[in-house]
């Protein structure tokens, strides 16, 4: 059953919530800073594609043109985290600002036939924006529950087209009796069985279809591109044209898409009004063509590789051009920043930070983010970071602490000549798992 959401309803939601939910002084400082322009908002989350997957980060045998474009556009953040290496957790802290933990959301990835998942109380980014007069549209991967209640349009989306869950065998075997992983209209089944080649050209059109459809009013449509996760495959049109084989094909596919949206914002007259943002749920899959360069590890790790995600950040006459940014943030930050858009108050409990000053460019703007607790997995496959500025400590026995500043490859394990920095980070990490939840999975798998 779902719960109420104090101010989904609400005349006046100021009044709905506890005070100590209402961030005033981000609200103060919102107006002392002078009310931004309310954008339409596109957040595009690929699946799995690391960091070293972009030419404009680095790739040589993947051609991006279209998110190069973008970059050189807009700005791209090169200092940008997921909270956790893996699908579901690091949805969570993106839908809701919160650490994993905080939604009960840590361990594992949902199943489809998992009962568990993103609580109807939990505010998310769509339910931030709609006070605001926000259309919201989620085209895509959700993987944030599949119950009723917790499925997208139960969380604030007016509307949703897409594949709930993942494509591979673990999860497509649930639907075998019925005809196939099934593609969602709303909450109707439209078509069986997804096709992976096809899901980047129909989440596109989708996407291009909602952009038209909404051109007089603000929107916000969050695109959970199923790719390139495993099967990863493209179209017909992209195959065999990439340097990095299927996976590289896939990439460009997706590069394509991110260009055919700008493009459609462009002839729509609504670039200078639509904040878009490129990213990642997490780093590359084990044994595939996904690069994380120039960092280590990927999924399944808390290596930067898995955590540390490619970020584009457009939004032209906006959003500073030509920029590359080495700010410290998270998608933890995206819901208090798109809040700010909207001047609606925050859900209690954020750990997410209000990153816009940062992201406009404005003067001596910096990150108030400092710290940043990842954690992976469970029983014995359980990996817990705590990131603090230049230094990050990988829990454990014994810890290992590395110098971002002068080893992003996280190589050089420096805890014994920093005995007082493993002890403050593991205090850090340990202030903060007392905090969060940290229940047992149910229906979820690493
Ligand atoms: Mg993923």
């Amino acid at each position: 059953m779902k719960r109420s959401k104090p101010w989904k309803n609400a005349g006046n939601i100021f009044q709905s919530l506890e005070p100590r939910t209402l961030a005033l002084a981000g609200l103060l400082a919102w107006s002392a800073a002078g009310a931004v322009e309310k954008p339409n908002i596109i957040l595009i989350n690929c699946d799995d594609l690391g960091y070293g997957d972009l030419g404009c980060c680095g790739a040589q045998d993947i051609r991006t043109p279209q998110l190069d474009r973008m970059a050189a556009e807009g700005t791209r953040l090169t200092d940008f985290s997921v909270t956790s290496a893996l699908c579901t957790p690091s949805r969570a802290a993106l839908m809701t600002g919160k650490y994993p933990g905080r939604v009960g959301l840590a361990a594992g990835v949902l199943r489809p036939d998992a009962t568990n998942g993103l609580a109807g109380c939990e505010a998310t980014l769509a339910e931030v924006l709609k006070p605001a007069g926000y259309v919201t549209g989620c085209i895509g991967k959700w993987h944030l529950g599949f119950v009723q209640g917790m499925r997208p349009m139960d969380q604030g989306f007016d509307s949703y087209y897409g594949v709930l869950h993942n494509l591979d065998k673990f999860e497509t075997i649930c639907f075998e009796q019925e005809g196939g992983m099934p593609v969602l209209r709303g909450n109707v089944v439209e078509k069986r069985p997804a096709v992976p080649a096809e899901m980047t050209g129909l989440y596109t059109a989708e996407a291009l279809k909602f952009i038209e459809a909404n051109r007089g009013r603000p929107f916000f449509l969050y695109l959970g591109h199923a790719m390139p996760h495993l099967p990863f495959d493209a179209s017909a049109k992209f195959k065999g044209k990439s340097g990095r084989g299927l996976f590289g094909d896939v990439v460009e596919e997706l590069d394509d898409s991110t260009g055919q949206i700008l493009d459609k914002l462009r002839a729509l007259g609504l670039a200078e009004k639509t904040l878009v943002i490129f990213t990642s749920d997490n780093g590359p899959e084990r044994n595939t063509p996904g690069s994380a360069k120039p960092f280590h590890g990927g999924k399944h790790t808390v290596f930067e590789g898995g955590l540390r995600m490619p970020c584009l950040v457009w939004w032209p006459g906006h959003v500073p051009a030509g920029r590359v940014c080495d700010e410290f943030m998270a998608t933890l930050d995206f819901l208090p920043t798109f809040a700010r858009f909207a001047g609606t108050p925050l859900p209690a409990q954020v750990d997410g930070f209000d990153q816009l000053d940062v992201l406009l460019g404005r003067p001596g703007a910096k990150s108030p983010r400092t710290t940043l607790y990842s954690l992976y997995g469970f029983g014995q496959h359980r990996f817990e970071s705590m990131r603090e500025g230049r230094w990050k400590l990988h829990l454990g026995a014994p810890p290992k602490l590395f110098d971002l500043g002068s080893d992003l490859g996280e190589a050089t394990d420096v805890a014994a000549q920093h005995p007082d920095g493993v002890q403050r980070l593991q205090a850090l990490a340990e202030h903060i798992r007392g905090e969060l939840k940290d229940r047992a999975p149910t229906g979820a798998t690493r």
